[in-house]
């Protein structure tokens, strides 16, 4: 089966996750934006950070076999810096124009702080301008209010809810979120409640529709293979194939397609694997047989 994960910071990861990706069935990624565990302290950090992400990560997915997309916008935490805020802003159209860029995000509200509302505002503000759609970052504290908040926000803003993914769902705020039309991403992070057991149940409660599984795996304890291991309990706990293929693919096909920049076809005929192949003269082996696939 193939699946997708919609939401998983690659740059921080192997290309042992890579093979191990692969071999599971991810045909595609998408890589939002974030922060790097401590805060940026120049403009010039976020800019060589967003090239890599176009650049040389989708060169480096590619090598391993896997399709690599991103998302471009300005963490909630790192909104707290206005000064330098200001500075990304400047930078972000140019970013968001580029091929594979398939939304604004990861984006909203982490300590619901009025800078970090201001840059949430102004970038949903250029998502329309730029027409793509917006992935939003949930609070992990105060989560309901600020799931809420940020749908509210959104319509504000004159967004459609079809053109946001609503992430880091759980138990709790699942049902507004679906009731208010907006699509539902749930990450599933290791040995937390939000587990892949969990996931299972929340589908067979609420159905498939606008339910997205990601991993969100990233520096942090997280499963680059949440999404194909989430598929698979799903199968064993007696969802139906097609609802399985929803959550863990085509959904997350359908939401980010809007972007006009990820298309099935893109991986189904894929260009054959060349490790040979070099990204600014810089190869991903180490001296290792290149893998050249006919
Ligand atoms: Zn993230």
């Amino acid at each position: 089966m193939h699946v997708i994960d919609p939401h998983i910071h690659m740059s921080a990861r192997t290309t042992d996750d890579y093979e191990a990706m692969a071999a599971a069935g991810v045909v595609a990624v998408i890589e939002p934006a974030f922060w790097l565990g401590q805060p940026r302290t120049q403009v010039g950090t976020f800019q060589d950070y967003f090239a890599s992400l176009i650049g040389w990560e989708r060169f480096r997915a590619a090598q391993f076999g896997i399709r690599h997309y991103c998302t471009i916008g300005l963490n909630s935490k790192e909104a707290n810096n206005e000064p330098l805020a200001e500075q990304v802003m400047e930078l972000l159209p140019l970013f968001a124009a580029k091929e594979g860029v398939v939304a604004i995000g990861e984006i909203g509200y982490d300590d619901l702080t009025p800078a970090e509302d201001r840059f949430f505002r102004a970038q949903l503000e250029l998502a329309k301008e730029v027409g793509l759609p917006v992935m939003i970052h949930t609070p992990h504290r105060d989560k309901t209010r600020g799931t809420s908040r940020s749908m509210d926000v959104c319509l504000e803003h004159g967004l459609l809810p079809h053109q946001v993914v609503v992430d880091h769902n759980n138990e709790e705020t699942v049902k507004e979120v679906l009731d208010r039309g907006f699509w539902a991403a749930f990450t599933i992070y290791p040995k937390t409640k939000m587990g892949n057991e969990r996931m299972v149940e929340v589908v067979r409660k609420y159905g498939p529709e606008r339910i997205i599984v990601d991993s969100s795996a990233d520096w942090g304890v997280s499963d680059p293979l949440a999404v194909p291991k989430t598929a698979k309990l799903m199968i064993e706990r007696g969802i139906p194939t097609a609802q399985v293929t929803a959550t863990c693919y085509a959904n997350a096909i359908a939401a980010y397609g809007q972007s006009g920049q990820i298309r099935e076809s893109d991986w189904l005929a894929p260009a054959a694997i060349d490790q040979r192949q070099l990204f600014s003269g810089n190869s991903v082996l180490r001296g290792q047989q290149p893998r050249i696939d006919a």
